[in-house]
């Protein structure tokens, strides 16, 4: 077995290819200059391994998803895939994947970094401090529970169900992982649910408490209710360290946060498995947007949460925290010599496209030290 840490490097459709083609760049340049200890793997997945395999991911990619240190994730959706046969997406997509690798802990860190203030939708005195992470519960939940479907009834009307549901256990684990990740930071953490009107709210808050009141009495908590949180983040996004969120809530509240940092082609995300017996853990890490079908193809896509994720990877997976520092001092740097994609473009700023942001950020590694 070789030595070297493992990236199995994903592109998927839309955007993906383009983004997470700046990110392996990035890679490769750290390997080729840093010598850092990694080796890159490409695997297939979505409408291309379709094309390829008639599977949406094909065994060899669950193979290699599995033995892998960490998996890099473009995006996935769009037109094409939603053209792909219903039963081969059941068989096979993201959320299985997720859910076969166990990645329960979904980290997506929110900064707002000074450079892009004007590109905010934001007043600059709103998002001054503005620096959390939001940790989305990826494993079970609404998208998850059973029984799910499109039913026709007695009486001809069609009825879609979906189960929002939580176990003890599951709310635990993730809660842990949120005290925990409070404790190497500002040591506060906001809960949300939505407790008024659901039973698997009430458990949500429940079960969250008494962890802490157990383990964790020295992380300050709080409860909020997502749609008051929903307010809050545009509101005053600053007063947040960790926001503990079930999977809806997360999907849904992180996109309205991607505010805070410009827009939401800036956020990457870190999901997390348990640790294994080996010491290992699964994880993948993706922007947080998806395929983005309106500019695909385009060269237009800002890659920085591609890249960002990449920096994620670098510092929770491939012991390589001083890469990551780097690489993320880079994106300031890039930013700061004004260039900008589109969606985070503002008077004074220089447009570019995907693969010249791509370059901004390989200059600026250049130049650091
Ligand atoms: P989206 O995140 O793809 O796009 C939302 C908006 O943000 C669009 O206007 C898009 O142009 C813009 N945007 C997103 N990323 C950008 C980037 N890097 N640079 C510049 N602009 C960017 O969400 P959507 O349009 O609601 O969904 C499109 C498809 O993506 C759907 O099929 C959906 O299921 C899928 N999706 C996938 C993931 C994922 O792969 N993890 C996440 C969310 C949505």
């Amino acid at each position: 077995m070789s030595n070297l840490k493992q990236v199995v490097v994903i592109d998927g459709e839309g955007i993906g290819p383009e983004v997470i083609g700046e990110a392996r760049r990035v890679l490769r340049w750290f390997v080729a200059e840093k010598h850092l200890g990694i080796e890159t793997r490409d695997a297939l997945y979505g409408v291309e391994a379709f094309r390829r395999t008639g599977k949406v991911v094909p065994d060899q990619t669950m193979t290699a998803l599995r033995t892998a240190d960490a998996i890099l994730f473009g995006a996935t959706g769009g037109p094409a895939y939603d053209a792909l046969p219903a039963e081969a997406k059941r068989e096979g997509n993201l959320l299985r994947m997720r859910k076969s690798l166990d990645l329960f802990a979904n980290l997506r860190p929110i900064v707002a970094i000074p450079a892009l203030a004007e590109a905010s939708s934001l007043r600059s005195r709103v998002l001054e401090g503005v620096d959390f992470v939001i940790l989305r519960e990826l494993s079970s939940g609404l998208y998850f529970g059973e029984p799910r479907g499109i039913e026709t009834l007695p009486n001809g009307e069609r009825r879609g169900v979906n189960t929002h549901a939580y176990t003890s256990s599951e709310i635990r684990r993730v809660a842990r992982f949120g005290f925990e990740l409070a404790r190497t930071r500002r040591r506060r953490l906001c809960s949300v649910d939505k407790a008024n009107v659901m039973e698997a709210g009430q458990l949500w808050r429940q079960e969250v408490q008494a962890l802490h009141d157990a383990e964790f009495a020295d992380v300050e908590l709080s409860h909020m209710l997502v749609d008051n949180c929903a307010m809050q983040l545009v509101r005053a996004p600053a007063q947040f360290d960790v926001l503990l969120t079930d999977n809806m809530f997360g999907d849904i509240l992180s996109d309205a946060a991607a505010m805070a940092a410009g827009s939401l082609g800036m956020l990457p995300s870190a999901s997390l498995g348990p640790v294994g017996p080996d010491g290992r853990r699964p994880a993948l890490y993706e922007p947080v947007h998806g395929s983005a079908p309106d500019i695909a193809g385009k060269g237009v896509a800002n890659p920085l949460g591609a890249i960002l994720s990449l920096a994620l990877a670098l510092r929770l997976t491939l012991g390589e925290p001083g890469a990551a520092d780097r690489l993320e001092r880079a994106v300031r740097d890039a930013l700061g010599t004004g260039v900008r994609t589109r969606d985070i473009m503002h008077e004074g700023g220089r447009l570019v496209g995907t693969r010249a942001m791509g370059d901004a950020v390989l200059a600026a590694l250049e130049q650091t030290a």
